[in-house]
């Protein structure tokens, strides 16, 4: 039995692994990602690409501020294939429950030096002339970004290899231990950390980690140049996405570089099969009509869904696994891992090095349910 030995074995080669091998190689470690499938095939390939600043809380807001602007930083070395462009985030309102939320939301963004802009009605439909007449306003985030998801997981691996890090696909890790990773092929490999980066399967390896599989569907049309200018979500999506217990649906449309429109999306749990459920994706097409009815006349190439990994306080699990010396997690993190994939590499990166990190990790450790894991 052949034995390799790293500073770092990293369990997944989706855009949170592909990351943290960059920013642990740049240090100067050696590093293997271990996946059974190709690179950004899980999660990351489902995902939708919105590299947006949200405030659920503010834990949340710190980490994907903190990323964006490790994104915007990257932006000059992303290869055309990542797609990356600055279209800007339109939260629409469509009541004046909605629009109380916008007047809330910009106050945040702004006293935190996130540049907003208040639309009116009028100023929305000239924004987004497709949107249905009788929207109340909204909420324009022009930094939000949007790009492709496998893509920019495949630039982040080449330039970790680029560093010296090395990867190895077809290999499904079927133990973690402290001296390393044991594959089902019986391959060991023995290295100081294991990172468990393995996204929604991340519990299977590490028990005792409270990690959710959640569900959601996509559709990309075929293209439209023009007939959509920003990524628009509806304020009534901050409802339904809060909820952690039934399943929703919310209108949430980005424009791809290709004239593509990327439709969402969906939540749900305890669906554990990939397969395309035609009741929830009426649904969701039904939602996304209500705001734009054009879109009921336009031709779907592909649907699809994907696995976001939700843990119980909707924020990800970064650092040292309590009581496992060895163990560092980087996985949970939902509907947001492609947005804060770069953040949470630089919060892994500093842990293991015993750097500072840019900004507080406190309610990222998971230490911080240390209780649930008691209780397995
Ligand atoms: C429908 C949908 C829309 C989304 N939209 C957005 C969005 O707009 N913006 C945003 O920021 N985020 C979005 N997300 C969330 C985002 O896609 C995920 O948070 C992110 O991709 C997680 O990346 P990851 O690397 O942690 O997980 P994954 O991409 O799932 O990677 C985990 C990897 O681990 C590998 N693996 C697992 N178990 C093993 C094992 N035992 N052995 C070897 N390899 C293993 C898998 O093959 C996989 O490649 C969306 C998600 C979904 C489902």
């Amino acid at each position: 039995m052949r034995k390799e030995a790293y500073d770092v074995v990293i369990v997944g080669a989706g855009i949170v692994g592909a990351a943290c091998a960059d920013a642990l190689a740049e240090r100067g470690l050696r590093v293997v990602v271990v996946d059974y499938g190709v690179v950004g095939s899980g999660a990351t390939a489902a995902g939708m690409g919105h590299i947006v600043v949200m405030d659920d809380s503010d834990a949340q807001f710190a980490l994907t501020n903190y990323s964006q602007r490790l994104w915007r930083e990257l932006r000059p070395e992303l290869p055309e294939d990542v797609e990356y462009e600055q279209s800007g985030t339109i939260w629409v309102a469509a009541d004046a429950e909605e629009m109380a939320e916008v007047f809330r939301k910009r106050d945040y963004y702004q006293r935190r030096g996130v540049s907003v802009e208040v639309l009116d009605a009028n100023q929305l439909k000239e924004a987004e002339p497709n949107l249905r007449d009788g929207m109340m306003g909204g909420l324009l985030v022009p930094g939000d970004a949007v790009l492709y998801p496998p893509c920019a997981a495949r630039f982040l691996i080449r330039r970790a290899q680029q560093r010296g890090a090395k990867v190895k696909l077809g290999a499904t890790v079927t133990e973690i231990s402290e001296k390393g990773i044991r594959a089902s092929d019986g391959q060991e490999i023995a290295a100081d950390i294991v990172v468990n980066a393995a996204g929604a399967n991340a519990a299977e390896l590490t028990p005792g980690i409270e990690i959710k599989k959640r569900k959601g569907h996509l559709v990309i049309t075929d293209r439209y140049p023009g007939f959509l200018r920003h990524q628009l979500v509806e304020l009534g999506y901050l409802k339904s996405a809060h909820s952690v217990t039934s399943d929703s649906v919310a209108f949430n449309v980005q424009p791809r570089q290709t004239g593509q429109i990327l439709i969402g999306s969906s939540r749900q749990y305890g669906a554990e099969h990939k397969k395309v459920d035609q009741g929830i994706l009426a649904k969701m097409i039904r939602r996304a009509q209500e705001y734009m009815p054009a879109l009921g006349s336009m031709s779907a190439v592909r649907v699809w869904t994907g696995f976001r990994a939700a843990t119980p306080d909707k924020l990800p699990l970064i650092g040292p696994f309590p009581g496992k010396k060895s163990l560092f997690l980087a996985t949970g993190h939902e509907g947001l891992g492609i947005t804060t994939s770069l953040g949470t590499a630089k919060i892994l990166a500093a842990q293991v090095t015993g750097a500072k990190p840019e900004i507080p990790v406190e309610p990222y450790l998971p230490s911080r349910l240390a209780q649930e894991y008691a209780r397995v």
